[in-house]
């Protein structure tokens, strides 16, 4: 079994390969970020990725580890119905490539949790990470990397660099294999797309050979902008003009450095101080409230990105208290939880049926995943029939953020319920 929890340790890791190539400098703040702490959502995601690799290399479907715990760096995780329908949807795409080559039991041409290496190409930094499921389709000529993605960030596969990194490193690990195109898909279950939730980009080997001269660029570029930074050797004026020359916010999330970095916060007090003094606004002598449709969408803009930086600030001032660093007016308390039982129920039953009252409920039907587990693989469609999926709501999103088409509002539904 791999370990999930550290895949991508490589100083270039295949996952923050769009960041690097965004934001040369984030290579270089990142060799000074705070140990990283695992969020719940990085933990749930490792969990499925590691039930879904116990899947792929014992045959059982995920069901099987409903309710069971998978440890992961710094939690336990209980698989829930949703990550083992999020992990059975990628176990059920890998299984179904080549199914003959399958069948005949050729294990050659497939590699569970590969890990890679771009090092052969002379890259300035050790570069690399790990693809889930490889796949090669002799027939056709194509190395199929399929990357697994639990969480609901949509992710778009089309020039995904790091799934060219994975392509890339997946044609060196297989210098044996005769490829001519390669294919990179996304399984993401929890995220719905215009394209599906299984998503699929091909191209030739030679377009993936130019794609590399890029990279190979990105990385000289990360390496120029370290040498730079190491050269300022704390000078704050340099540090500035380095900032601003190497720093380019954009593509920030999962960065190690969001809570810290320089350019997000002077990003985000120019745009708290254009939100405070906008004086260049036309004043409406009687307007008590700030409700003009184009003022909103100006702010819905902005609030994202404040937020975020706020976000990250309140997340490295947390995790720096976990530490142990003091700050004066704010300090840890306990996180309450739902209440639950404790441990040992039975005095609780006790006393209940002393005063006459029944704690348990009635018997409840099976959840989905539930049901799934007693049907096992063979018989689990049969539910298929039964089960929907409702909208709960409604989110304001951002056009540019999103591949849904928009939802009806209120006064729409209304009228179509109209006889
Ligand atoms: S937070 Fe954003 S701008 Fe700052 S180093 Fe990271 S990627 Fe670059």
């Amino acid at each position: 079994m791999a370990d999930h929890g550290a895949r991508d340790h490589a100083t270039w890791s295949a996952s923050a390969t769009a960041r690097n190539v965004h934001c040369a400098g984030a290579l270089t703040l990142a060799q000074f970020a705070p140990p990283q702490r695992e969020s719940i959502h990085s933990a749930r995601g490792t969990a499925c990725h590691q039930i879904a690799e116990k899947c792929l290399r014992t045959g059982v479907d995920a069901s099987s580890f409903l309710g069971e715990i998978e440890k992961t760096k710094e939690r336990e995780i209980e698989i829930d119905e949703e990550l083992v329908n999020s992990a059975q949807e990628y176990v059920d795409y890998c299984r179904s490539l080549n199914p003959d080559i399958m069948k005949s039991g050729v294990h050659e041409q497939r590699w569970i949790e590969q890990k890679f290496d771009l090092s052969a190409l002379g890259t300035p930094f050790d570069a690399g990470g790990t693809g889930d499921f490889v796949c090669y389709d002799p027939r056709h000529k194509t190395l199929e990397i399929v990357d697994l993605k639990n969480g609901m960030g949509v992710v778009d596969v089309n020039e995904n660099p790091q799934l060219r990194t994975y392509g890339l490193g997946a044609l060196l690990a297989h210098p044996d294999l005769d490829v001519e195109r390669v294919t990179v898909t996304i399984v993401q279950p929890r995220a719905p797309h215009k394209d599906g939730r299984i998503r699929s980009e091909t191209f030739h080997v030679a377009d993936l050979i130019d794609w590399t001269a890029d990279l190979l660029k990105a990385m000289q570029r990360s390496k120029q902008a370290m040498d730079e930074h190491a050269a300022a050797n704390g000078n704050t004026v340099l540090l500035d003009e380095w900032r601003d020359k190497w720093l380019k916010p954009g593509k920030c999330t999962f960065c190690p450095v969001e809570g810290s970095c320089p350019a997000l916060k002077r990003d985000a007090m120019s745009v708290a101080a254009v939100w405070f003094d906008d004086m260049d606004q036309p004043r409406l002598g009687n307007a008590a409230l700030d409700t003009d449709p184009a003022s909103l969408n100006r702010d819905l803009n902005m609030i994202p990105m404040l937020e975020d930086w706020i976000k990250a600030r309140r997340a490295l001032a947390h995790s720096m208290a976990e530490q142990g660093v003091e700050f004066e007016d704010h300090m840890l308390v306990d996180k309450i939880g739902n209440r639950k039982w404790a441990d040992d129920t039975a005095p609780l039953v006790m006393a209940m049926q002393e005063n006459g009252v029944d704690p348990f409920a009635e018997p409840k039907l099976l959840s989905p995943a539930q049901l799934e587990k007693l049907l096992g693989s063979k018989r689990k469609a049969l539910i298929e029939p039964f089960v929907v999926r409702e909208v709960t709501g409604t989110n304001l999103v951002s056009r540019t953020k999103t591949t849904r088409s928009a939802a009806k509002t209120k006064a729409e539904t209304y009228f179509e319920a109209q006889p």
